[in-house]
């Protein structure tokens, strides 16, 4: 017997299959989707068996040495899955099998065999292994006794032994150190100046909302224990014991809910993907439905019928809405059948949760991007809740799409895909228009609750009457008004595009990262500069750089500062800010949004994060700063993602008894991303939008690939990326594909490396994968010895 095995080295001469001989008595053991450890050269790795042969056509093999699992870790649709997706998206077939395991089995950690029964249902042979009291290592079974492994494997299938990984939690602890302020109103003054790093100290912990640990405090401020101590003796701060947050979801008790009876509506769109499920025939719908028109109960009702039929579900949603309250939706109607995959969860408890799908204890899967890979054998449905969002798209290698692989195993299965959205992506809308996809429409709220009314204000009419305010008097007016009726509002911020920089008044010179060609962002708490992308810091300067001027200030408004401004003309108001400095610890999303919907706050003011599934009757009032920040940003999609965070936003206001209300803010209330906004209308929005797509000849009207290429210096970058642009030219067909570039990327250089793209659009091209792998094999030396990085992006999302 011969396995064919990739191994676990990730360079694109060994990304093909391997043989290695199967020793005498792990035949009919080792199977295809288990991963066994090979000698290769002078190593010894792990790899995945993807076949088994009779024979091998070359004549000296070596043996596989050990074997580190009992049953397949990938089942034959996942070994087929990969295989696509590397073809796909031009990746090594190793990354793609990787990322279908949970990150716990990549490393070398040790398993145990764990007795499920009594020592004496055991074989004889095996019984010696197992003492009370004592872990039995899986190496001492196996390597003692290659023959032990037949016996183990029948009864893991048997479910006597379970074979398990010793998941060492780095950095494990139950509780941690932390500490807070004694007095939250202590005067800063009252600490001498020379006792700067104790300033420092209480400066931060007044502006945080709570607690932090001693340990991230000390690599925050880069200060010592002693200081901390010193505090401590002085009585400014406490020091306490806490319990570290790890899943935030522990805990947390589900009620019970029933199936509703459907509206009309949803029992019209519920009936061809119950049919699509019943005659196990493949189907992709679009589940076009506003917000608030009651789309999570179909998914709700499509999972029951699957699992009746005895099938398995599959559930995407965006990472930042698997909220406690958004599971507790899946879990109040199918209980302990639901296993939960969010990014909270700690190594071991992802694990865990593997464990569970892959022996069958659990029949629905909820889950971020990465769920998309559970190994489940009969899946029935598979839903892709907010099909829009980008983070569906991989952004490293392999760099795939969560929809795409959502459609091969549903067509590999039989069963329906449902993509739902308030704001279906163009492409996704465009496929459903050409019937390619089913459309399901979902048009009104349920309870034929009123969209709420938005109303767009002109900033520039603002400026104009006299308010440098960054709250135009519409809002401000409301924000009052729903404070004194005990209302509560939201404000929104969009992050990308505001962050706060640093510019000199007297010469217009703005404070730029030394190794990337990006403006340094200011970070209040610790008073210094950073840049997003390297993580490059520097003290705030006191005078210009250039100049020499001491009129440096920071500008733009990031959620300090409108938290700052807003304390200042609302004195009153209290506000929760959430952005990813007030949410970066664990749990602390979730404490304070529920803090928000107890009505401890009147202004929820926040970025991203606080656009989706918030859902509070007490919320009246959206307020949106500046719509058109993103507009600007060099991105295609730029109006659709305008379109679609607007109504996201929106969405948020008047769900339940009181109306809503939007305010949104803009410097261009005349683009039709925004004016289309008030009347919610999607349709009029994506031909609007498509118009233009038709006309620069964008996606869905074309497909894209970008290819990066970056190097430390700047004219190899620009020699390798001609040649890659003269190549495609010639090997691409010039009547229907497009080369664009090479051009500077429009983040021109990252890390002290400059970086170049070049585009293609095309519309069908035969012969795109296999050229773009030769565009890979050709710089292949240059990439593994030199410091030339070409990466290419099938269907890209980002572009900078
Ligand atoms: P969407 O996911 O489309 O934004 P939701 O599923 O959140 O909408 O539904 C909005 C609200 O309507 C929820 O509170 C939900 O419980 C309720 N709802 C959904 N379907 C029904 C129904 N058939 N009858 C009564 N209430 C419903
Ligand atoms: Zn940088
Ligand atoms: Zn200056």
């Amino acid at each position: 017997m011969i396995a064919k095995v990739i191994v676990d080295v990730p360079t694109s001469q060994t990304d093909r299959l391997f043989d290695y001989a199967v020793p005498k008595e792990w035949e009919n053991v080792i199977q295809p989707g288990i991963r066994v450890v090979v000698p290769f050269g002078p190593r010894k790795i792990q790899g995945f068996v993807i076949d088994l042969e009779k024979e091998s056509t070359l004549n000296k093999i070596k043996p596989i040495e050990d074997v580190l699992d009992v049953v397949p870790v990938l089942t034959q649709e996942l070994l087929e899955l990969g295989e696509w997706l590397s073809e796909q998206t031009l990746s090594f077939k190793l990354s793609a099998y990787q990322l279908m395991i949970p990150a716990a089995m990549r490393t070398k950690v040790k398993k145990e065999i764990v007795l499920l029964t009594e020592r004496q249902n055991l074989p004889a042979s095996l019984q010696n292994y197992f003492e009370p009291g004592k872990k039995t290592l899986w190496s001492d079974v196996i390597l003692d006794q290659k023959a032990n492994l037949k016996l183990v494997q029948e009864l893991v299938r048997e479910g006597l032994l379970e074979v398990r990984y010793q998941v060492e939690e780095k950095g494990h602890k139950k509780t941690a150190r932390y500490i807070k302020l004694a007095d939250p109103n202590v005067q800063l003054e009252e600490i001498p100046t020379r006792a700067a790093k104790q300033r420092e100290i209480v400066d931060f912990l007044k502006e945080s909302i709570e607690p932090i640990s001693v340990q991230d405090l000390l690599k925050k401020l880069q200060t010592t224990r002693q200081v901390i101590t010193a505090l401590v003796k002085k009585g400014y701060i406490h020091e306490f014991e806490k319990e570290v947050y790890r899943d935030p979801l522990a805990g947390v008790q589900f009620e019970q809910t029933t199936p509703l009876p459907l509206t009309e509506q949803q029992q019209q769109v519920i009936e061809p993907i119950l049919d699509s499920l019943v005659t196990k025939q493949h189907d992709t719908f679009l589940l076009h439905g506003v917000t608030g028109s009651g789309k999570t109960e179909v998914y709700l009702q499509a999972i029951d019928k699957a699992l009746q039929l005895g099938r398995e579900a599959i559930v995407l949603v965006p990472e930042i809405s698997l909220t406690p309250q958004m599971v507790q939706r899946f879990k109040g109607r199918f209980g302990s059948k639901v296993a939960v995959l969010h990014s909270g969860l700690s190594m071991g408890e992802k694990y865990d949760e593997w464990r569970k799908i892959l022996r069958k204890e659990v029949e629905v899967v909820v889950g971020a991007r990465s769920a998309i890979f559970a190994p489940f054998t009969n899946v029935g449905i598979i839903i892709i809740d907010e099909e829009h969002e980008t983070s569906y798209k991989q952004e490293e290698n392999p760099k795939y799409h969560a929809r795409d692989v959502a459609i091969f195993r549903g067509s590999y299965h039989q069963c329906p895909v449902i993509l739902g959205s308030a704001t279906p992506s163009l492409e996704s809308y465009a496929r459903a228009k050409k019937q390619v996809y089913q459309l399901l429409p979902l048009t009104t709220r349920v309870n034929q609750r009123a969209m709420p009314a938005v109303e767009v204000v002109d900033m520039r009419e603002e400026l104009r009457n006299g308010n440098r305010s960054m709250f135009s008097y519409t809002l401000l007016e409301m924000l009052k008004d729903r404070i004194e009726k005990g209302e509560q509002s939201v404000l929104f911020l969009n992050r990308r595009g505001y962050s706060t920089f640093v510019m000199c008044r007297d010469c217009g010179y703005v404070a730029t990262c030394e190794h990337c060609d990006i403006s340094l962002t200011y970070h209040r708490t610790q008073h210094s500069l950073k840049c997003h992308y390297c993580g490059h810091e520097e003290k705030m300067p006191n005078t210009c750089e250039s100049c020499g001027s001491d009129h440096i200030r920071f500008f733009g408004s990031g959620t300090q500062k409108v938290e700052e401004e807003l304390t200042r003309v609302l004195p009153t108001a209290r506000v929760i800010r959430m952005d990813i400095d007030t949410t970066r610890r664990k749990g602390s999303h979730e404490r304070l949004l529920s803090a928000f919907g107890r009505g401890e706050a009147d202004i929820l003011l926040g970025t991203q994060m606080i656009a989706k599934g918030l859902d509070f009757p007490k919320i009246t009032l959206v307020g949106v700063l500046a719509a058109d920040s993103m507009l600007h940003i060099p991105d295609f999609r730029s109006a659709e993602r305008t379109f679609q965070l607007m109504e996201q936003v929106s969405g948020r206001a008047g769900r339940h008894d009181l109306e809503g209300k939007v305010i949104i803010q803009s410097y261009t209330p005349d683009h039709y991303s925004i004016e289309l906004v008030k009347s919610h209308d999607y349709e009029h929005f994506f031909k609007m939008e498509m118009s233009q797509r038709k006309v620069a000849l964008y996606p869905p009207y074309v497909f894209m690939v970008l290819i990066n290429i970056s190097h430390p210096e700047l004219t190899k970058v620009i020699t390798v990326s001609e040649k890659i642009a003269s190549f495609l030219k010639r090997e691409m067909q010039e009547s229907t594909t497009t080369i664009l570039g090479p051009v500077a990327s429009p983040l021109a250089r990252i890390k002290d490396r400059y970086r170049y793209q070049c585009m293609i659009k095309y519309r069908n091209e035969p012969r795109l994968l296999e050229t773009l792998r030769e565009i890979q094999q050709h710089f292949i030396r240059d990439m593994n010895q030199g410091q030339l990085q070409v990466s290419i992006d099938m269907h890209p999302y980002m572009f900078t």
